[in-house]
């Protein structure tokens, strides 16, 4: 179907209160003085605020919003918000329009349900919402959406938006460093560009309704595999279902209204499961806009009667969702330092960066690893697909081979440009034609790089807080070494070669599934290697870990132990949910299932016996079926064994462990039975719908 058609320039952004709006209705100095604020080179002041906050108040309330919210990033991992209205009794008994200043700068939640992991003490549960002026307001629902920052009394991180917004300040810093050594006067800051690309699976509502684990878990803890899987290959870029594409077309409508700029929509590898991609933007906005998208992508799936999960994992044998975290550095006037230059200068700054984001991946790569660690994400790493658990670089092979050109000093024909860096002449490369090498983690992909092991659900700002940090890292590095130079060129070159030889292990360009590569880099390239987010998560509070984000003010040593904390609490709270919703459906859905079966296949049994007629088939069955149940009967009882002995430990670091190595582990033992008697049971009698139901019936 064609939908009517609407004027999409019109309609972007038009709920969003963007630099537009603000130059259009804010008094000249004031637009001026805020344009200062947001490129940060200012300090929100309060007569400012005040302007600014009865202008959005006007603009917001011409548009039906009742309401305002502080919008904050918890460490829950969704987005939180309370609502005020805007109005204020006048003494007559009617009401005005009102929204100040301190209003708009500063909330105060009542945020002791939120986790600190330790941060609030009681006494102070406090915590405060401060608004973010690099992220616009926008309208959703009748109210007015203000991006906030959210923070302990005494000043500590208790989201993920203020880390991320100190970690791009670092890189930024650290980054301005290099390119004034090489000569840049124009550019005043670096930001971190981030487009993250979303996959999602969707499913009629009426089999979600269903499942109780899709309901609690966001995954199926039970399901036989379906006769047709993605092992034709036929859903990947196939043709959109009509369903779907009304889903996909009303989507984009509501994100562009709020100026999330959705421009790639496709299918994706296994069946019902497709992704959808925005426009590159500044790392705050990205994670903003991510957040957003897969509120809208859940909201407007509902409309259409399906449901979309953002689950790493929704099903077994078919295909896990994740969120390909594209990622460059780039000049507030618009150079990205990852795309190769005209020049040789620029290609030697090209290199300069790249090198260093190279040292960083090697140094840190224990970060990186942990920064998408998640119960559910624990499905995907290292479990035979997508990004194995082990972090590697994919350079692609002109650039390696411009690389060890580099390294063994030769002089390689030069066509078109050079890279010139003293001893050593490189080729231009041609900017595009790197592999598309999808089995690894960190790829560089033309201009930029994509870390592939985010999962599907996750806020994108814990990987890319990682990313900026441990780039200023390398970069601070490098400046610290080179501003002492006297010779630039030469101490450029012969730290370039030197950083390579040291961090080439963490180059790999080959195929990352391959089980010779896991023993390769493990045991030949002494990578690491964390299988689960119970072995890498406690390495955040390493002494390495610390000292690095202390030095760049981005996490303080208090904040990394909290964040440990309830990262790994949160790890134990999925898997304990997911081992309470196995047991329950195993025994009171399952169970009873099996049974009311074999009732019906022994009455048969019976009444052929009585009638003197062959009833090996029965028995046989029975007998299977019967052997099974039992089987399943012990491993509830396994479980719940298990479970209540892991709630039992109070240290959270043992309690993860007893929850992935005990309850996780008979999880799935259980579930292989189930999943047994799903394919010999009669369909009639299953209790909920199988694979086939859910993943080919949109
Ligand atoms: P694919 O990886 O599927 O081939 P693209 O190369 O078109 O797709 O880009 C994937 C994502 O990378 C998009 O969201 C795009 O906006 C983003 N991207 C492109 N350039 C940059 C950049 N400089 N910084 C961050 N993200 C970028
Ligand atoms: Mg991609």
């Amino acid at each position: 179907m064609t939908e009517k058609a609407y004027d999409v320039v019109q309609i972007f952004g038009s709920a969003v209160f963007n630099e537009a709006v603000m130059k259009a209705r804010l008094p000249k100095a004031i637009f001026k003085e805020l344009s200062r604020v947001m490129s940060g080179d200012a300090e929100l002041t309060l007569p400012v605020a005040e302007v600014v906050a009865s202008t959005m108040k006007d603009w917001a309330v011409e548009k039906g919003a009742t309401h305002y919210t502080h919008w904050f990033q918890p460490m829950t991992g969704i987005t939180a918000e309370k609502h005020d209205s805007f109005i204020s009794p006048v003494g007559d008994g009617t009401v005005i329009m009102e929204f100040s200043g301190k209003e708009l700068i500063k909330g105060e939640p009542d945020a002791s349900s939120f986790p600190s992991g330790g941060l609030r003490a009681t006494f102070e549960a406090r915590g405060y919402t401060a608004w973010d002026p690099t992220s616009y307001a926008f309208i959703k629902d009748n109210t007015l959406y203000i991006p906030t920052a959210f923070f302990s009394y005494s000043g500590e991180a208790l989201d993920k938006k203020t880390p991320l917004l100190r970690s791009m300040d670092a890189v930024s810093k650290q980054a301005m460093r290099i390119l004034k050594l090489f000569g840049n006067t124009t550019a005043k800051s670096v930001v971190a560009t981030v487009g993250a690309e979303q996959e999602y699976f969707l499913i009629d509502k009426k089999n979600y309704d269903k499942r109780k684990d899709l309901i609690f878990t966001g995954r199926t803890l039970f399901g036989a595999a379906p006769v047709k899987g993605q092992e034709l290959e036929d859903h990947y870029f196939g043709a959109i279902k009509q369903r779907v594409s009304d889903y996909m077309k009303d989507l984009d409508k509501h994100l562009w209204t709020l100026g999330v700029s959705s421009k790639t929509k496709h299918n994706e590898v296994a069946p019902a499961q497709h992704e959808c991609a925005p426009i590159f933007e500044s790392a705050n906005l990205a994670a903003d806009h991510n957040q957003l998208t897969m509120e809208m992508m859940k909201k407007v799936a509902l409309e259409h009667g399906m449901v979309c999960l953002l689950h790493e994992k929704p099903f077994a044998g078919v295909n896990g969702s994740g969120k390909h975290d594209n990622w460059a550095i780039s000049t507030d006037d618009g150079q990205n330092l990852l795309n190769p230059g005209d020049s040789p200068m620029e290609n030697a700054q090209f290199l300069t960066f790249l090198i260093a984001i190279i040292k960083a991946v090697d140094d840190h790569a224990d970060l990186l690893r942990l920064s998408v660690a998640s119960a559910g994400n624990d499905h995907r790493l290292g479990a035979n697909e997508a990004p194995p658990a082990i972090i590697s670089v994919f350079l692609g092979e002109e650039l390696t081979e411009v690389i060890n050109a580099l390294v063994a000093g030769t002089n390689v024909e030069s066509k078109h440009l050079q890279f010139d860096i003293g001893v050593s002449s490189l080729p231009k490369f041609p900017k595009d034609t790197t592999d598309r090498n999808r089995t690894s983690p960190f790829a560089f992909t033309g201009n930029k790089f994509e870390f592939r092991s985010v999962g599907s659900s996750l806020n994108i700002s814990g990987p890319n807080i990682v990313l900026n940090t441990i780039v200023a890292d390398a970069l601070e590095q490098f400046a610290d070494e080179l501003e002492k130079a006297d010779d630039f060129k030469a101490a450029l070159n012969s730290l370039l070669v030197r950083t390579i030889k040291e961090h080439s292990r963490i180059i790999f360009n080959g195929n990352g599934y391959d089980e010779a590569w896991v023993k390769e880099a493990t045991e030949v390239r002494g990578l690491p290697e964390f299988k689960s987010t119970v072995d890498a998560m406690p390495h955040f509070r390493d002494e390495k870990n610390v000292k690095l984000f202390t030095k760049h003010r981005v996490f303080s040593e208090v904040e990394i132990n909290s964040r440990t904390e309830i990262l790994l609490d949160n790890y134990c709270k999925t898997i304990n949910i997911e081992a309470l919703t196995t047991a329950e459906m195993a025994n009171k859905e399952i169970l009873p299932a099996v049974i009311a079966y074999e009732k019906d296949i022994c009455d048969t049994l019976l009444a052929k016996k009585s009638a003197n007629i062959s009833y090996a088939l029965e028995e046989s069955i029975a007998k299977k079926v019967s052997a099974l149940a039992e089987n399943l009967s012990v491993k509830i009882g396994e479980l719940e064994s298990v479970t209540t002995k892991a709630q039992g430990i109070s240290d959270v670091f043992e309690a993860s462990k007893c929850y992935h190595n005990e309850v996780f582990a008979t999880m799935q033992s259980l579930r292989a039975v189930a999943d047994e008697l799903e394919t010999i049971v009669g369909e009639k009698y299953w209790p909920f719908p199988t694979y086939e139901e859910l993943l080919f019936n949109v």
